[in-house]
């Protein structure tokens, strides 16, 4: 089944302790399709300025993603600057440029309105409800954003969550959105704003899920070499969402296996900056990294 994906399309300059990137390739919408190509078919809508480089969208045609909901329109790409420390779990913020993205009114192409399943990535959670707004009743809603949008538009967020199934958050937004410390008092807080699920994604340390009454706690692959954690919850969220509209199945078992394709494609992501690694995956690299979760997470009964 079809994804539907609505998010940011970016050039990002990164820094890290490991070296730097500049107006690479980025976007919300750009990792979370790439990673979910994997998997399924996937409907791209997003907007860029005229200095977006052609061989970026033969890339991601290559990807097999559907483009038809991309627009080209005169003035500049977003950007993003940011920078990370040792603590490679916490981004922080140098720039935000919206750019295209501050006039933009999606238009959902008649193609993609009959998407099963539908992912609002972090951008503008306004532009996220005009997106919701023009589809069919989807089988699943996603979604995902961050502090810019929790400081910026609180209400307009508070809004579109009352429509979503599935929300995925960091850590760190997940305890500003809330006012808890406790995630698991920020988990019900968050619940009772709409969603019936949720996934905290904690870097490093892995993904906690809250579902109905019950918990599941993935951790993330011990990587010996990280370079670059940006895109990592969007590669997360594609691999997590691919997998459950491949499958076509919403039980809490397999949302646990799609956890782990969550956490296998954003272990890929972050071996290299920008999508240099995450484009270049096979299928049986992906399967061979879920195996390894397997038994670095598996133990016996007592
Ligand atoms: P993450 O997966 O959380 O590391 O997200 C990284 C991507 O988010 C980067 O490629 C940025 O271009 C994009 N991004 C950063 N800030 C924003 C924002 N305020 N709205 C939409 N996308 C953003």
């Amino acid at each position: 089944m079809s994804i539907l994906v609505v998010g940011s399309v970016a050039f990002d300059s990164v820094e890290t302790p490991f070296g730097k990137a500049e107006d690479v390739l980025g976007g919300s919408a750009t990792y979370f399709s790439t990673s979910a190509s994997y998997f399924t078919d996937v409907k791209l809508v997003a907007v860029v300025g005229e200095d977006f480089p052609e061989e970026h969208i033969t890339g991601l045609k290559e990807k097999g993603i559907d483009l038809a909901g991309l627009k080209k329109v005169p003035g500049k790409t977003f950007r993003w600057k940011g920078r990370y420390d040792y603590d490679l779990n916490q981004a922080h913020t140098l720039e935000t440029h919206l750019n295209v993205f501050s006039a933009f009114n999606p238009e959902v192409p008649e193609s993609y309105k009959d998407s099963p399943f539908v992912f609002l990535a972090n951008i503008d959670p306004e532009l996220q409800m005009k997106v919701l707004e023009q589809v069919k009743r989807p089988k699943l809603i996603a979604c995902d954003t961050m502090n810019f949008w929790i400081e910026g538009k609180p209400d307009a967020l508070r809004k579109l969550l009352k429509g979503v199934d599935l929300f995925v958050i960091n850590e760190g937004e997940a305890r500003e959105f809330s006012g808890q410390a406790s995630l698991v008092k920020a988990a019900k807080e968050i619940l009772a704003c709409g969603p019936k699920t949720l996934i905290i994604k904690r870097g490093e340390y892995g993904a906690l899920m809250f579902n109905g009454g019950s918990m599941f706690s993935a951790p993330a692959y011990p990587l010996e070499e990280i370079f670059d954690p940006t895109g990592a919850g969007d590669s997360f969220a594609g691999g997590l969402m691919g997998y459950l509209a491949n499958t076509g199945d919403l039980s809490e078992d397999n949302i646990r296996k799609a956890i782990i394709f969550g956490s296998v494609m954003a272990s890929f992501n972050v071996e290299a900056f920008s999508l240099n690694r995450l484009k270049t995956l096979t299928l049986p690299e992906i399967k061979a990294r879920y195996s390894e979760f397997k038994r670095l997470t598996h133990f016996e009964d007592i």
